[in-house]
């Protein structure tokens, strides 16, 4: 099961990334082509989509999930994704705030969840004991 995931996750990476790239490009030519506001507006859209990827998987590296602070920044990884494609600027700043408290929860727990199959392994693993992944290295400051 764990590999279906990982693979359909690639995919939906890959038309995230094809998907912004294709916005901003279609927007730019647009724009150029003097097409009017709705161009820049696309070309913005398209860049969002992107940062806002980076975002998503800075926050799955980080093991964000729901449920792990209450407030209206619970929001887990594709509630990032969500937010920072929508209202890029606020939402990468949300980001950025509220990133530390993510990195001192993950250290408080001890764990973390693998970013390919959502078991909780040690915080610091280098491989998931459940899928046997590769665990990326996290970054314990900003
Ligand atoms: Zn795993």
């Amino acid at each position: 099961m764990a590999v279906y995931k990982k693979v359909g996750l690639g995919l939906l990476k890959v038309i995230i990334i094809l998907g912004g790239v294709l916005l901003f490009t279609v927007g730019l030519f647009g724009w150029m082509a003097n097409f009017g506001i709705a161009s820049y507006y696309q070309m913005i859209l398209g860049f969002a989509v992107l940062v806002a990827e980076v975002i998503r998987e800075d926050a799955v590296k980080l093991g964000v999930h729901k449920g792990q602070f209450s407030g209206m920044m619970d929001i887990g990884s594709w509630g990032w994704f969500v937010l920072c494609s929508v209202l890029p600027i606020p939402g990468i700043l949300f980001y950025l705030f509220q990133r530390p408290k993510y990195v001192s929860a993950e250290t408080a727990s001890g764990t973390v969840e693998c970013p390919f199959c959502k078991e909780p392994i040690k915080a610091g693993a280098i491989k998931c004991r459940w899928c046997g992944s590769e665990i990326p290295p996290v970054e314990a400051s900003v």
